[in-house]
């Protein structure tokens, strides 16, 4: 299962830095998903309920915050919200050939929040 892949990656991440800065334990993580990254909300939720067991994240809330996938078009500079299926037809002038991504792919941690550590972790890792 995907989710579970990302789940995994992510708790290895964030229980690593909670050990490098001698947190006990972890209360939140936030995660940034971008429309377009493939991710199931509720899948990854439940995968990392389960990724978290026996971890410093067990317990652990995960907040997740969705990011609108947004494309920008090189020939008339349009922008749009691709939406979900994709859209990646310029609205505009209607060209395929010359549209950028701009947002819509992440899978990051935005926040973690973490108890009796030493230094706060990373904003982005
Ligand atoms: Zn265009």
């Amino acid at each position: 299962m995907h989710e579970m892949s990302i789940a995994m990656a992510v708790v290895d991440q964030v229980a690593e830095a909670a050990q490098a800065g001698a947190a006990r334990s972890v209360s939140r993580v936030e995660l940034e998903i971008g429309e377009l990254a493939g991710v199931v909300p509720d899948a990854l939720a439940f995968s990392f309920q389960l990724a978290c067991t026996a971890t410093p994240l067990e317990g652990a809330e995960l907040v997740t915050h969705p990011v609108t996938a947004r494309a920008r078009c090189a020939s008339c500079t349009g922008e749009w919200a691709v939406g979900m299926p994709p859209e990646l037809r310029c609205p505009d002038c209607g060209k395929a050939d010359a549209v950028e991504l701009l947002a819509g792919r992440e899978l990051r941690i935005r926040r973690v929040v973490w108890e009796d550590a030493r230094e706060p972790i990373p904003e982005e890792a």
